[in-house]
This record gives C-alpha cells, sequence and structure tokens, in this order.
C-alpha cells in the first residue's frame, strides 16, 4: 500500500482515484468543487482540506487538473512541502511549455516528477483501461509505473519530461484530421450515391482504413457502439478536442513545425464549437460539414 495524494478529482480524476483505492492504496483527495469531495468520498478517498494537507505524509501526488496554468500553481504551492523524492504525476493534458515548467518546479525542490497524460475518456478511466504517455526520467518513470497500472490498459515511457504531453497532442491531431477526411468522404459518398455501408465496407479494408473509421465510424449504422448510434453524444466531446488541436498549434508555433492539416482542424473545430457542437461528440463535426453543403 502506498499513500497516494490526487488533486483534481474532476470528470476523469475520480473515477482513476477509485481505481487506485480499489487497488489498496491509501489516497487523500482534493478539488476545489465541494461535490466532487463527496463522490470521492463515496469512493473511499481521505478527502483533505486542501492541497497542501492532500500531499502531508504521500510518497506519491497525481494532479489531474484543467490546463498548464492550474498544474504549474499547483506545482508551486505544494512542491515546497512535499518529502524529498516524492514522485510527482501530472495526468493532465496541458502544453509542452507548461509540462516543462512543472518539472523545472519538481526538480527545484529535489522532487521526481513525470508528465503522464492518458487517453481513453471517462469510460476509460472508469475501466482501469486508460493509455498512459509518460515523459520523465527512468528513475522516475520506474517508480510511477506501477502505481500507474490499476488505471491503465497500457503505459508507454515516450522519452524525458514533456515527451508524454507531445505524444498525446500529436496523436490527438491525427485523429482530429482523420475524423475530418473520414467525414468528407461520408459527405461526398451521400451526394454520389454511395450508401453509407458501401464506403465502410470497402474502406475498411483499404487504403482509407483508419480509427475514426472502423472504431469512431461518423455515420449511424456501420459500428453499432461509435456515438454517430447515440446522437453524437460523448464519448470524446468536441471541447476537449478543440483543447488538444490548439495545444498542438501551440507546440507547432513554438517548435516551428509546418502543421497546415492541423491548423486547418484546429479552424474547423473552432467553428464547430462556437455553432453549438462544444458539448457533441466530435465526431458531430460530419453534421457541421453537412451544414456547409452548397
Ligand atoms: P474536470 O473539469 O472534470 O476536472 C478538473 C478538476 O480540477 C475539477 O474538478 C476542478 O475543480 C479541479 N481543480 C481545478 N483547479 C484546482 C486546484 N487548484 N486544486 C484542486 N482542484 C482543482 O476535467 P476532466 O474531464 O476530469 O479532465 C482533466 C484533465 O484530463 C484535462 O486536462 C483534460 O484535458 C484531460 N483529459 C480529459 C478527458 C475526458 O474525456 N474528460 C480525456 C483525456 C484527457
Amino acid at each position: 500500500m502506498t499513500t497516494i495524494a490526487f488533486i483534481g478529482l474532476g470528470n476523469m480524476g475520480n473515477p482513476m482515484a477509485a481505481n487506485l483505492v480499489k487497488a489498496g492504496h491509501a489516497v487523500q483527495g482534493f478539488d476545489l468543487v465541494p461535490a466532487n469531495l463527496d463522490t470521492a468520498k463515496a469512493n473511499g478517498v481521505s478527502v483533505m482540506a486542501d492541497a497542501a494537507a492532500a500531499v502531508a505524509g504521500a510518497e506519491i501526488v497525481i494532479t489531474m487538473l484543467p490546463a498548464g496554468k492550474h498544474v504549474v500553481s499547483v506545482y508551486e504551492e505544494i512542491a515546497p512541502k512535499a518529502a524529498p523524492a516524492t514522485l510527482f504525476i501530472d495526468s493532465s493534458t496541458i502544453d509542452v511549455a507548461s509540462a516543462r515548467r512543472a518539472h523545472a518546479i519538481a526538480g527545484e525542490h529535489g522532487l521526481l516528477s513525470v508528465d503522464a497524460p492518458v487517453s481513453g475518456g471517462t469510460g476509460g478511466a472508469a475501466a482501469g483501461t486508460l493509455t498512459f504517455m509518460a515523459g520523465g526520467a527512468d528513475e522516475a518513470f520506474a517508480k510511477a509505473e506501477p502505481i500507474l497500472k490499476p488505471m491503465a490498459g497500457r503505459i508507454v515511457h515516450c522519452g524525458g519530461g514533456g515527451a508524454g504531453q507531445a505524444a498525446k497532442i500529436c496523436n490527438n491531431m491525427i485523429l482530429g484530421i482523420s475524423m475530418i477526411g473520414v467525414s468528407e468522404a461520408f459527405v461526398l459518398a451521400e451526394k454520389l450515391g454511395l450508401s453509407h455501408q458501401a464506403l465502410f465496407d470497402v474502406a475498411s479494408t483499404s487504403s482509407g482504413q483508419c480509427w475514426s473509421l472502423t472504431t469512431y465510424c461518423p455515420v449511424p449504422g456501420p459500428v453499432p457502439a461509435s456515438p454517430a448510434n447515440k446522437e453524437y453524444k460523448p464519448g470524446f466531446a468536441a471541447a476537449l478536442m478543440l483543447k488538444d488541436l490548439k495545444l498542438a498549434q501551440e507546440a507547432a508555433g513554438a517548435s516551428g513545425a509546418v502543421t497546415p492539416m492541423g491548423a486547418e482542424a484546429a479552424q474547423l473545430y473552432a467553428l464547430f464549437n462556437a455553432q453549438g457542437g462544444a458539448d457533441a461528440d466530435f465526431s458531430g463535426i460530419i453534421n457541421f460539414l453537412r451544414g456547409k453543403e452548397a
């Protein structure tokens, strides 16, 4: 049993913390929202008065927060209070620069640190099947791996500090672009009188094959479990896709990478969000594209 501080008990954090409790760890949790603390308590988490109290006596500190500014400010608050060699794991999806800043704050206080964003959504968080993309020194990763296991289907050590966030935004840039590509193909097929099933049967076993088509098909029918069959209830909300595409564009700008398709995907998801799609699944972009037809 390990004592783990868990800060940020929202849609993702609460089910992740619950899986750590189920695995036999003592979890000391904190969140700013009282209702989230009630859920945590019901799941067996010891609810603490603030982040500093959560960190007291903890060997591991996990954060699951909205954005980079929250992670940096929480690290600045609690890193001075943690015992030397405590391992900090940040699983939030944040910009690479803030992730590197968080590693630096931890390093200044003699702590170990790993950035370990996840893919798999709230379903994966509840089932304990998240994919973790980890960045950090070998020693920190070796200590993080067994802690992440009860929450994970897969754990990949991507490289040094910030490499986990880099992998996450590169993956999600592929996803955003490919979902738009698959959606455009279905919209064109409709205009050409080709059935959804016929396009699916051909493309799913041809060179157009990809996850956005075969696992998450944006039209109802061919893949019964995809959100298109449930009126585009998320799943993975378009607002979160836009967040990740913006992070990718920020990183592309800062590093000088040429990503015109990523930029276009970010623009299209911004328009889809602005026109009411933010809470829909990101595959609902197909309806936005149909609305643009001449
Ligand atoms: P959420 O908004 O439900 O949870 C974030 C929690 O952090 C909130 O409960 C908030 O009160 C808390 N918080 C903010 N500042 C705090 C502070 N200073 N101290 C303590 N608590 C604080 O968001 P979520 O859906 O759980 O996502 C968390 C992170 O995971 C985000 O970075 C998101 O991009 C990423 N993510 C989400 C999903 C998803 O499907 N929801 C999937 C993959 C990654």
